[in-house]
């Protein structure tokens, strides 16, 4: 029988604060505290902020109130609408140049600078322009820049000075660029391992947040009540709050926390990281369900979203804690509002939100034109413009953004040495050691000896994205690879080829034998934000959320029979539950999303240093499928009784395997061993019904093909005549073309979860979901039980005569239809439509359901233009 262990009480962490010294918790809330930051009010300033505002014209507030993504704007429309300031959402960089260097970024900060220094000239003043970006772990959207481990890893560290110096490093490399605003640190409290942001936060249980987020904040900013010095920039707390609590952990989903949990639970790193003088708030996407929460108007239709809330905005963070810098909404919050549309939503502004992050062109001009009437009209009271302005102006006016010489021409600008420096990759590499927590390690397999030969296996030896996870360069942290986007970073494979010698390191499996040892690396695909959820449908047990993650414990599985010694490495934004996997392994590290720097874990893997696992879980480890909230209960809340979320309730199903605050040392007489003897967890002998989905077997469920929670088995590509049908995979960050079709990413149901294609005209060409690594696959299971092919499309010109829907069963087997035939008169213009089609339809047709190789194809040899939502196996009658 399993053993279920209560959590323990959180290793002794000493907090120095607004809360007492209770050397291992937090001090119980009972309402918001006040934050305000003592000698950060300086009258002078105030004086001088409003002798600018009283000269602005209603047109030059606004604009500095509006926050346009780089892809949506030219420094051109940024001096016309005389805008404050922009974002570079992950994945977008300077002319869309993935390579932009530091000059480069700094070079475009400047254009969009001096276009506002101009657009100011001859006002008798100038409101100098500022540029935000998500360094969340190192500069992550910059090439050549050092990523540091994410969130997770580093509460794993409990190493607080670590994090002000990644904190140091990482506001010097964006010094570089000519920036001024980080959107980080994400203080979330994540309590359900279904959520796909979990990474990005340090721990379930706040005292590691807590006293993280103060130092992260110090790192960044330096000592705000004396102005940010050279090398330093703004920091923003996020996302306020409770979206680690979402029901289900669902991203962006409902929260059902009760108030006094909000602020014991989710706020705690908000009272630190704001103590210590941060300046900006985002806004979070989730609703908070609860009596005290209201919006601006008696609305019925109100949907507790946090961006319409006034009373967690505005009563409570401006008012009761005292906040006086500037609440920024998160990339179109504003749209989630009841009644609102993303260019149009007063209640945004009334709720409190001082800077609109409305991404989209047309979106946020739309939206500056109907503010300013709504101001006119008396809708939005000028007061509450005149608010918003005083804060923005404030805030950048305590960056020193006045003195500060232009970005081009500040002592860092274009530094290039900066960027991915020795002494921060080091500092990554140190980071990376001290974030290893080791699970197991039977007879104590490790320390490995750097001399012997070894085998070093599984998926991802040599994969830098699952490395390095989501926000890496890219938002997805997808479409990477290290050759071309990671300069000087290493994996494991790498590192010890280096370490152990190229010849004595073995890369095929097949050759492994009894007595070997083998390293295996696998873990999670990189994700970020609601790509990363894990649908309901599914249990969190690793190996069914994905048909990939298959084969690394087929993988552990052939080796163990072998009588193969196993080291495995783990990489993932969360726990998962993988009792097999864990067994299968003599020695079990996990590894979370350790960056750039695989050095770090080689450094502790093998034996020719003296590092150890220092690395202790601020996660609790999952001993069940249904185990997605396995949570510490904070020390602060026992005095509360039991959480009111049921699904915060501990219960059996909900034990840790591995509770918060596990992790063993190499040598175990100094270890935080918990009494648990990891050889002997049973071989998964539960059968819990929570979604337990069959994999190979009749088919039971939807599967999504494309589109947001889309199981990944498919990838969307594009080929034509012109490029002898060679399959380029389209990318969901930018534009992709090839001669005659180019597709580009649009928001479906989610951010970039659809693609707009057009078919030029130019020759046939074709869009397809393909397979990667395997020719076909098998999918009879759907076409028995009835199942339909479901799609969403959006029609932007006519339907040529020309144009074939299709499916495919590896050329030339194939069952297609006309796709005018398969609309039939269903699909409107500039409309969404859903298509079914019996898949019995292409079965007809000569399609072989045994070895589906595309099943959804549109190909057109003339002009078309549509936007794909989403492709589904449907079961649904
Ligand atoms: C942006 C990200 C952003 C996301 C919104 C993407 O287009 O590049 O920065 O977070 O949309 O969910
Ligand atoms: C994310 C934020 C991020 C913003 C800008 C949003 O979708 O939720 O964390 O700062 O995009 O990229």
């Amino acid at each position: 029988m399993k053993r279920f262990l209560l959590a323990r009480s959180a290793r002794i962490l000493l907090m120095t604060s607004i809360f007492s010294a209770n050397a291992n918790s937090l001090e119980f809330l009972n309402d918001w505290p006040d934050v305000s930051v003592a000698g950060l009010r300086d009258e002078a300033l105030e004086q001088r902020v409003q002798s600018i505002l009283e000269q602005m014209t209603l047109e030059e507030k606004v604009g500095q109130m509006i926050q346009p993504d780089l892809r949506e704007v030219t420094p051109a429309e940024a001096k016309e609408y005389k805008l404050g300031s922009i974002l570079n959402g992950g994945g977008a960089w300077p002319n869309d140049n993935k390579y932009s260097s530091a000059a480069d970024w700094a070079r475009e900060s400047e254009k969009f600078y001096q276009a506002l220094e101009q657009a100011y000239e001859g006002r008798g003043f100038r409101v100098p322009f500022m540029w935000a970006t998500d360094a969340v772990h190192g500069h992550n959207n910059v090439f050549g820049s050092t990523l540091f481990p994410h969130n997770i890893g580093l509460g794993a560290a409990r190493d607080p000075d670590l994090i002000e110096r990644i904190g140091r490093a990482t506001a010097s490399e964006i010094s570089s660029t000519g920036l001024d605003l980080t959107f980080a640190p994400t203080v979330a409290v994540p309590r359900n391992y279904r959520w796909g942001r979990v990474y990005e936060g340090y721990s379930e249980s706040p005292e590691i947040t807590y006293q993280y987020a103060e130092r992260m904040v110090k790192g960044l900013q330096g000592d705000i009540t004396t102005g940010l010095d050279n090398g330093k920039v703004l920091s923003t707390v996020k996302h306020w709050v409770g979206d680690g609590g979402t029901q289900d952990g669902v991203d962006r989903g409902e929260n059902h926390y009760t108030e006094q949990e909000l602020i014991n639970i989710h706020a705690p790193g908000y009272f630190s990281a704001l103590k210590s003088g941060a300046q900006v708030v985002m806004t979070s996407f989730n609703s908070w369900h609860n009596d005290a929460n209201y919006s601006v108007d008696e609305d019925p239709g109100y949907n507790y979203k946090l961006h319409g809330s006034r009373y967690i905005l505005t009563e409570v963070l401006k008012e009761k804690m005292g906040f006086d810098g500037v609440i920024v909404t998160d990339w179109n919050g504003h749209s989630e509002i009841a009644n609102c549309t993303s260019d149009n939503c007063p209640p945004v502004v009334l709720a409190g939100n001082d800077l609109l992050m409305i991404t989209a062109r047309n979106d946020w001009q739309g939206f500056y034109r109907n503010l300013i009437q709504q101001v006119k009209d008396g809708v939005v009271p000028m007061d509450r413009i005149d608010d918003a302005v005083t804060r923005i102006l404030r805030v950048k006016m305590r960056a020193g953004l006045w003195e500060k010489a232009s970005p081009a021409n500040r002592p860092n600008s274009g530094d290039a040495t900066l960027l991915g420096s020795e002494a921060n990759r080091e500092l990554a590499q140190e980071a990376v050691r001290k974030s290893l927590v080791l699970l197991k390690n039977e007879n104590q397999l490790l320390p490995l000896d750097h001399t012997q030969s070894l085998f070093v296996l599984g998926s991802g030896a040599d994969d830098i994205q699952r490395q390095t996870g989501g926000w890496s360069l890219t938002w997805q942290g997808d479409e990477n690879t290290i050759e071309r986007d990671f300069p000087g970073a290493s994996t494991v494979l790498r590192s010890a080829q280096k370490l152990v010698g190229v010849d004595k390191v073995n890369t095929n499996a097949e050759a492994a034998n009894q007595g070997d040892t083998a390293l295996v690396v696998f873990g999670e695909f990189p994700y970020a934000e609601m790509m990363g959820d894990i649908p309901a449908s599914k249990t969190i047990e690793f190996a069914g959320i994905k048909r990939a993650y298959q084969k690394d414990l087929a993988l552990l599985r052939s080796l163990k029979e072998r009588g193969v010694k196993v080291v495995s490495v783990f990489y993932s934004g969360r726990p998962l539950y993988m009792t097999e996997e864990i067994n299968l392994s003599d020695a079990f590290v996990a590894a979370w999303l350790p960056g750039t720097e695989a050095d770090g874990i080689t450094d502790v893997l093998f034996d020719h240093t003296d590092h150890d696992f220092v690395g202790r879980l601020s996660f609790s480890w999952p001993a069940s499928k249904c185990g997605d909230t396995v949570n510490k209960v904070p020390d602060s809340m026992t005095e509360m009784g039991l959480p009111a979320v049921e699904a915060q309730i501990p219960r059996e199903d909900r034990a840790a395997l591995f509770p918060y605050g596990y992790g063993l040392s190499l040598d175990e007489s100094k270890s935080d061993h918990m009494g648990i003897d990891a050889s002997d967890f049973e071989l998964d002998g539960e059968a819990f019904a929570c979604g337990d989905v069959a994999d190979g077997g009749p088919a039971s469920e939807n599967q999504i093909l494309f589109g947001r929670l889309a199981d990944d088995e498919f990838k969307m590509y594009i080929s034509g005549n012109a490029n002898g049908w060679q399959g380029v995979s389209t990318s969901r960050g930018t534009r992709s073309t090839i001669p005659g079709v180019s597709t580009y990413p649009i928001d479906y149901e989610h951010q970039q979860d659809g693609l707009a294609v057009e078919f030029d005209g130019s020759g046939p060409s074709q869009l397809y979901l393909g397979l990667d690594g395997v020719s076909s696959v098998n999918k009879s299971g759907y076409l028995a039980a009835g199942a339909r092919l479901e799609f969403d499309i959006r029609l932007r010109s006519e339907v040529p005569a020309s144009t074939v829907l299709a499916m495919h069963c590896i050329w030339p087997c194939l069952g297609e239809m006309k796709l005018r035939e398969a609309l039939t008169d269903q699909a409107n213009l500039n409309e969404w439509s859903t298509i079914k089609i019996d898949l019995a339809e292409f079965a007809d047709r000569g399609l072989d359901f045994g070895q589906i190789s595309a099943p959804f194809l549109i190909y057109s040899p003339d002009a078309f233009e549509f936007d794909i939502g989403r492709v589904v196996f449907s079961l649904a009658q």
